[in-house]
């Protein structure tokens, strides 16, 4: 306050001073004047002269306009030659620059005068009018200094200038390439620096904004150190050193990262030098290999799966060896499931990367496996057929899963951090599950972590696929040539059969030029029968063939089912004296089906209870009504049986399940039996009746349906 008042009271002081010498002055010059005048008025036109002089030789574009109207009183060369015009004197400034007008420098000339303050501008762009009428945009700095009366009236301007165009354009020039620079290298997918032998960042790229998470103003001027981490400066310092020595380096590296992961880097130094040959700094091109890497070594790791995929057809093995494969790549631990019908899942792999954890994990799969309705990753595995993924398993996840305190304890002790089911899909159905987890360090699974152990699981359930089709077709095969060994040899029995006996008549006729009776009606017998078991195994390949082809159709009639057993039946009796077949029905069954397949089915089940009870003895037929709409057809006989193992084959093509001489046809009879009883949408089943012997039992439902066969 009182400093304030000292100052105040001083400038008061000085202006009284100030007016004091000038009215000193005043009076001093009347004096000379009176006394003088014309060396005066002589003085004042030399200084005038020289003025003018300075001004118009004046590098600076000058001119001084008078009055409101801005007419041109002085204007220098320069001011002419900038303009392009001439002869402004008496002009004013609307008419010779009419493009002032709108542009803010009339306005402003007009503010001044009317304001009379001074304007000053650094930098302000002016379009004039070129001699071809082109505006043509330049930049001055701009000084409109008013001009005051010794009333201190505004009555002029002083308008100074000093062109900057050039400069301005330069600098435009400068920012632009810079700008293109930028845009270049920000759109390139590496990180560019300009590094100085102070080891200083001068230039980055955007790629260092997203990796270092600093804006590029942040890391330009720092040091590789301060930007790096004493880590990552430790691993790049060498190169750096090597570049600023002048050579150019290329390396690879894992680098520390901002999420405190690492990066796979692929890195180049390019020195630069001065005219003197002296390093001024480097080039840095880094380029973020990480994905490629993890690309390749992913790739790989399929190829090895593949190739273990490949290498047998023994799937529990392979499996194991894939688990083998995942345990580190892709999980610490890794178990692979297949779908049991009994048990729900059974474990053909399982490793873990910690030995002591396998004990854990086999706890976990013995106390907790996957049951029906309980708690279980493979519950909506099953439910949704897709992938389970748990990036992130926290303590409220686990809690999820557990099934109990101890089993949420055994899960703790595993220290699962993330986890994926994945099911192995064979023909849209699942046979199977892959569990991968990891328990032992920090690393998260990813989107691309789950994509890879899919591809595993789809390659493995391909090669499973195609080895179970590699092992039908490999049966199949040998299915084929055992059924032409077995019908070949089967034909050919009766065949040789019919050739003795005509070859025997034959004999005999040109020995004794006549045929004995007794000889040819035994022979005619036994070509008979012979031809008869030709005729029966032909038909039976064609049925196989037909039943392949889907070609074995039904003629359905309504039928009474009691006489045509019973007929089959006495026939049967007639072709053994050992054994005693019995037939008990009701006195009528009717039935809607195809009567020759049917008597098909009986004659094949009676001569096969005939044929495999080699001993003779009782053979009962039944036909009966049970339950209400059901044919039901037993054929019992106390024959050498059918051993268990074998039971659940006997209706399979070509299968036989005794060895020894029985007669047996090419183990078609019971497969086309089937095939028949099933295309009349009913069944047929094999027991063991109580005190041994065979047992076939055929239902049949009492009216055909043909969409349901
Ligand atoms: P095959 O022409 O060989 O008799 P099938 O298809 O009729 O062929 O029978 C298949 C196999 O089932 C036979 O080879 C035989 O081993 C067994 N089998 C069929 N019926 C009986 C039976 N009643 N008692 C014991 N085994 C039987």
């Amino acid at each position: 306050m009182e400093l304030t008042n000292l100052s105040q009271q001083n400038d008061n002081q000085e202006v009284t001073r100030l007016k004091q010498r000038i009215a000193e002055l005043e009076e001093q010059l009347a004096l000379v004047q009176t006394e003088n005048p014309v060396q005066i008025n002589q003085e004042v036109q030399e200084v005038r002269d020289y003025l003018n002089n300075v001004f118009v030789q004046s590098p600076m574009p000058f001119a001084i306009t008078k009055g409101p109207g801005h007419i041109f009183e002085l204007v220098n060369v320069r001011y002419e030659q900038l303009s392009g015009k001439q002869e402004l004197i008496g002009k004013s400034l609307r008419e010779v620059f009419p493009e002032f007008e709108g542009q803010g420098v009339a306005e402003r000339l007009d503010e001044v005068y009317r304001t009379g303050q001074p304007f000053y501008t650094p930098q302000f762009p002016v379009k004039i009018a070129r001699s071809d009428g082109i505006l043509e945009e330049r930049f001055f700095n701009l000084t409109y200094q008013p001009i005051r009366n010794l009333q201190g009236q505004v009555e002029g301007i002083i308008q100074v200038g000093f062109e900057l165009t050039a400069q301005i354009q330069a600098q435009q020039a400068l920012q632009r390439s810079e700008g293109q620079l930028h845009l270049i290298t920000n759109s390139l997918p590496v990180l560019i620096s300009y590094v100085d032998k102070e080891q200083r960042y001068r230039f980055n790229n955007k790629g260092y904004e997203d990796w270092f998470g600093h804006s590029r103003a942040e890391v330009a001027g720092k040091h590789l150190e301060e930007l790096l981490g004493s880590e990552g400066y430790k691993v790049v310092r060498p190169y750096a050193e090597q570049a600023l020595a002048g050579q150019t380096v290329t390396y690879h590296s894992v680098v520390p990262y901002k999420d405190g992961g690492t990066r796979f880097i692929e890195a180049s130094y390019v020195p630069d030098f001065d005219e003197q040959g002296q390093v001024k700094g480097f080039v840095a091109l880094v380029v973020d290999a990480s994905e490629r890497k993890r690309d390749e070594e992913n790739e790989r790791f399929l190829a090895q799966a593949s190739n273990l995929l490949g290498t047998t057809l023994d799937y529990d093995t392979t499996l194991h060896n894939v688990a083998q494969l995942i345990v580190p790549f892709l999980a610490d631990w890794c178990s692979i499931d297949l779908v049991d019908e009994q048990k729900g899942f059974r474990r053909v792999a399982s490793s873990h990367v910690n030995p002591g954890k396998q004990a854990i994990v086999h706890t976990l799969f013995e106390h907790y496996p996957y049951e029906p309705g309980k708690t279980h990753p493979f519950k909506e595995l099953l439910h949704t057929g897709r992938s389970q993924f748990f990036p992130e398993l926290s303590e409220q996840q686990l809690s999820l899963i557990a099934r109990s305190p101890e089993h949420l304890q055994i899960l703790r002790e595993l220290d699962l951090k993330s986890g994926m089911t994945v099911p192995l899909v064979v023909r849209g159905q699942i046979i199977g599950a892959f569990t991968l987890a990891i328990t032992e360090s920090d690393r998260r699974y990813s989107q691309i972590d789950l994509k890879l152990a899919e591809e595993v699981a789809h390659r493995a359930a391909t090669a499973m696929d195609n080895a179970r089709l590699y092992q039908e077709a490999q049966t199949a095969i040998q299915n084929r040539s055992e059924f032409l060994s077995i019908a070949a040899h089967e034909l050919k029995t009766p065949l040789t059969g019919l050739q003795g006996y005509v070859q025997l008549l034959m004999r005999q006729l040109t020995k004794t030029g006549q045929l004995d009776p007794v000889r040819v009606e035994r022979a005619l017998q036994a070509i008979s029968q012979q031809s008869s078991k030709l005729n029966k195994l032909l038909s039976q390949l064609l049925d196989v063939s037909r039943i392949e082809a889907g070609r074995l159709l039904l003629e359905p009639v309504v039928t009474n089912l009691v006489p045509l057993v019973e007929t089959v039946v006495a026939t049967a009796q007639a072709t053994t004296t050992e054994h005693t077949l019995t037939f008990t029905a009701p006195a009528e069954l009717e039935a809607l089906l195809d009567p020759v397949r049917f008597e098909q089915v009986v004659v094949n089940l009676i001569d096969n209870a005939i044929k495999y009870s080699p001993q003779g003895g009782p053979i009962g037929v039944e036909l009966q009504l049970a339950p209400a709409t059901t044919i039901c057809l037993t054929v019992t006989d106390r024959g050498i049986g059918i051993p268990a193992p074998h039971r659940a084959h006997i209706f399979d093509r070509f299968y036989q399940a005794h060895d020894g001489n029985y007669l047996k046809g090419m183990g078609l009879g019971l497969h086309i039996s089937r095939e028949i009883v099933e295309l009349h949408g009913g069944r047929i089943e094999v027991e063991t009746p109580e005190g041994g012997g065979t047992r076939f039992v055929v239902y049949l439902p009492l009216t055909y349906d043909p969409a349901a066969g």
